[in-house]
């Protein structure tokens, strides 16, 4: 059994309805259990454009493989009519594989730990919700939330 950790967003449509579906979604997928969802938060786009997103973090035990757990995510991604027209694009429904126990892969279809993650407030501030203790490679939660203090974000 493999504790992971999901990130979360979205930004189209009925965006907090989204992120909670997905939720019930993936605590349904055979392989999957004790999902344990953070409080949401609202952010404006970085790198990115359209109303602002929607975001949360979720742990899940599971076990499943990172790179099936992977395609699970992706499949839910695309019930809720997920495309990719362009990189960055406004998204119905992003579903992130942050953590995956403490394996790393770096493959590109599967970076694990999320290369991006440690650099954003609205995946460090949920996550420290649901682990205050976690550190990554890059530092304590607590001092990669403070590196991005300018990010506005807002719990709601
Ligand atoms: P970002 O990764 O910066 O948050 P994004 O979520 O908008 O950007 P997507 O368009 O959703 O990017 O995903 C692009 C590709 O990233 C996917 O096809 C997927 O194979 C790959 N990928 C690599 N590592 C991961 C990961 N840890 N979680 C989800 N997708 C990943
Ligand atoms: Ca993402
Ligand atoms: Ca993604």
């Amino acid at each position: 059994m493999t504790l992971a950790y999901i990130g979360l967003g979205a930004n189209l449509g009925e965006a907090q309805d989204s992120l909670k579906q997905a939720a019930a979604e993936l605590a349904r997928v055979p392989g999957i259990s004790a999902l344990t969802l953070s409080p949401f938060y609202g952010s404006a786009p970085v790198d990115s454009s359209g109303p602002d997103y929607v975001n949360a973090v979720a742990t899940i035990e599971t076990t499943l493989d990172a790179r099936t757990l992977l395609a699970a995510l992706q499949k839910i991604e695309l019930d809720h009519g997920r495309l990719r027209p362009y990189r960055n694009a406004p998204r119905t429904l992003d579903l992130d594989l942050l953590l995956y126990g403490d394996q790393e892969i770096d493959e590109p279809e599967l970076t694990v730990p999320h290369p991006r993650m440690h650099q954003r407030a609205f995946v460090l501030k949920p996550l420290a919700d649901l682990a205050p203790t976690l550190r990554l490679r890059q530092g304590s939660l607590a001092e990669l939330l403070e590196a991005c203090s300018g990010q506005r974000l807002e719990q709601i």
